[in-house]
């Protein structure tokens, strides 16, 4: 889906992407095409376990409601727990508000032959961090460089980085957040904090469209997903992730010179 890859020295614009989108994909076909790409991504995460070389890195990020966890439900579910970590990023504690922004992020990054995904993560900081002023604005410029050298360093030591901003409607975010009112299973996630946020709706956009531009690396590249329709959304994230673990080119080790030999 090259059309959602943000490319580095190309203008962007959020604008421009319509969160309604669909590529006139059609909804019955993707379903079970999801289903391919699920087993697809448990057949390369084993293989990346198993090599126990590299890492891969998901970001999830995107207004109150606009899929985040819909993601690790529908798509990040086809991994085995075994090697997949989710951390969800929250208010910073007092210990880690006594660090660098950097520091709560670093120590969740997957291991070696691991998943990670972060649901939320350090791109809170330069647009939560900026939109309610937690710290000058001067300071969350500077932080756009640092995130991009710490992504960097995290490239070099073989950490394959996937960030998706989940791109929903402001009109879409309403009905989702009306549902979560009217439904008793949902109740429990009003959160009077995603109602006032809506207010900020536009501050937002601007701090996501300055954390793009400023954080689009081409070894770690930003994908704006029309998230409006679920079932794209999930099926665009998933044909994104087996993209991205096949060419990782992930190898079984080498077996024992001697394999042939061994009787049991
Ligand atoms: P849900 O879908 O369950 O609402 P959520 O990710 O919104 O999931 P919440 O517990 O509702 O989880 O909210 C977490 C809050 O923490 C968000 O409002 C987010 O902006 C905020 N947050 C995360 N990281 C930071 C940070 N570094 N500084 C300030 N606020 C942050
Ligand atoms: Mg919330």
């Amino acid at each position: 889906m090259r059309e959602l890859l943000i490319h580095p020295t190309r203008t962007f614009k959020l604008s421009s992407f319509d969160p309604n989108d669909t590529f006139g994909k059609i909804r019955e076909d993707l379903d079970s095409e999801l289903n391919k790409l699920r087993s697809m991504m448990s057949r390369l995460q084993y293989k990346l376990y198993v090599e126990n070389e590299k890492s891969l890195l998901i970001v999830l990020q995107g207004m109150d409601a606009s899929g985040k966890d819909g993601i690790v439900r529908h798509v990040i579910s086809a991994f085995n727990p075994i090697s997949c970590t989710v951390e969800s990023f929250k208010v910073p504690t007092t210990e880690e508000l006594a660090h660098d922004f950097l520091w709560r992020v670093h120590r969740t990054v997957p291991r070696k032959g691991f998943v990670g995904v972060f649901n939320r993560s350090h791109y809170e900081d330069v647009v939560e961090v900026r939109v309610q002023n937690l710290v000058p604005k001067s300071v969350c410029f500077q932080r756009f460089n640092q995130i991009k050298q710490f992504e960097i360093m995290l490239v070099q030591n073989k950490v394959k980085i996937l960030k998706f901003f989940l791109h929903i409607s402001k009109q879409e975010q309403k009905k989702r957040l009306l549902d979560r009112l009217s439904d008793p299973d949902k109740r429990w996630k009003v959160n009077e904090e995603d109602y006032k946020k809506r207010k900020k709706w536009p501050q937002y956009m601007t701090a996501y469209t300055d954390a793009i531009i400023n954080c689009n690396i081409r070894e770690a590249p930003w994908y704006v997903i029309p998230a409006n329709n679920k079932w794209f959304r999930n099926w665009v994230v998933a044909k994104i992730i087996t993209n991205a673990l096949i060419e990782m080119k992930i190898k079984y080790p080498k077996s024992p010179p001697h394999h042939k030999d061994i009787k049991i």
